[in-house]
């Protein structure tokens, strides 16, 4: 399948959580963004855990990422409102930059798309240093390449170990 259609565009959203019952979160906003209107999931990976990325007197985080189509009605910028409304019903916690939260819901990537505004930035810039991003994309789609033409690979991580994934 072509990773473009006339239609719709293929997209990466990743999903974090380290408060509270973080499986919890990450189920409940994939399904939530899977709902979403204009949106329909083509891969969910497993959960994973994976070790705070900054602040290291937090909790581990549970992790995932999913690739959905989005149907060319619905603007990037409007998908990305639509998911900070489901990160506000999951009452997101957030006290500091890169402090704990409930739920973090991240654009990675947009086929097609390249976006450096403060409000949307995609690729998203910390996508290829960040394993708990680059684990589970490989897991559901190997050899992705970013709209900027970066190939997604492991030798880039620098930091969010991947602790263990739920099988
Ligand atoms: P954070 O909660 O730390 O992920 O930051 C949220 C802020 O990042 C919001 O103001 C978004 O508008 C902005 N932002 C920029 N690029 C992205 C992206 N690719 N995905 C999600 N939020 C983004």
């Amino acid at each position: 399948m072509s990773e473009q259609s006339l239609d719709s565009r293929l997209a990466v959203i990743a999903l974090g959580s380290n408060i509270g019952d973080t499986k919890a979160y990450v189920t409940g906003a994939a399904e939530a963004v899977a709902n979403l209107e204009g949106v329909t999931l083509v891969k969910m990976s497993k959960l994973y855990q994976s070790e705070p990325a900054h602040l290291v007197d937090q909790d581990i985080f549970t992790n995932a990422v999913m690739t959905v189509r989005v149907d060319n009605s619905l603007s990037t910028i409007d998908l990305l409102h639509q998911l900070q409304a489901i990160e506000i019903n999951f009452h997101r916690v957030r006290h500091e930059h890169w402090g704990p939260r409930t739920l973090d819901l991240d654009i990675i990537d947009v086929q097609g798309e390249l976006s450096d505004t403060d409000e949307l930035r995609i690729p998203h810039p910390y996508a290829l240093v960040r394993d708990f991003v680059v684990t589970p994309l490989l897991e559901i789609a190997p050899g992705y390449v970013l709209a900027d033409g970066s190939p997604v690979s492991r030798d880039t991580v620098q930091y969010g170990a991947v602790i263990s994934v739920d099988d």
